[in-house]
């Protein structure tokens, strides 16, 4: 049942090479999302995979597509939804994390007092790539103490190593090389 809904979600994803540059084959999550039964399945896997980190307090979603699983599995989990935005888009007192990129460097932030010191905290996003984006919000939410139980990612490109950054428990849902 779940292999079959997990193929069903893998073989639903959309591949788009040379994009948003040249040499990147862009894995789309959309096509899941603008099937209503698909992307019940994806939600309902993103559910059970968390069902084996029993204390989640409080789900962190990473921008931009972390946004649209996170506040869903929140609900599920009757815990709180928190976002990690880039550097200039979220309001009021916040904490910073820079991180490198491939050329360059970028920033995370995150609200000040929206996680709290020893809080079970779950990290979702769409996709780990160089895991460098997750890796920042991991060291984000150290700075603020929190217990991270879980990184959870629905896609992950395993040639890129990216898992090797994280050393926080993690678990994807559906691998490409
Ligand atoms: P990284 O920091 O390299 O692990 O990149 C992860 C972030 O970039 C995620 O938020 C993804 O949404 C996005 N991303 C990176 N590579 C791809 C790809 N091939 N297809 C779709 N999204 C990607």
């Amino acid at each position: 049942m779940a292999a079959d809904r997990l193929s069903r979600i893998r073989n639903t994803l959309g591949a788009i090479p040379d994009f948003p540059k040249a040499g990147i084959l862009f894995r789309d999550i959309f096509p899941v999302l603008r099937d209503a039964e698909v992307f019940k399945d994806l939600n309902e896997e993103i559910f059970e995979a968390s069902k084996s980190y029993p204390d989640v307090e409080c789900v962190v979603g990473l921008e931009s597509r972390g946004f649209l699983f996170g506040p869903i599995l929140a609900q599920k989990l009757s815990v709180p939804f928190v976002p990690i935005r880039k550097k200039g888009k979220l309001p009021g007192e916040l904490i910073s994390q820079t991180y490198e990129l491939e050329y360059g460097t970028d920033c995370c932030e995150i609200q000040k007092g929206s996680v709290s010191k020893g809080q079970k905290v779950l990290i979702i996003d769409d996709l780990l790539a160089t895991g460098g984006t997750m890796k920042a919000a991991c060291d984000l939410l150290e700075k603020l103490e929190a217990d991270i139980v879980l990184c959870l990612c629905i896609i992950e490109l395993t040639g890129l190593k990216g898992k090797s950054k994280i050393d926080k428990p993690f678990k994807s849902l559906i691998t490409f090389d």
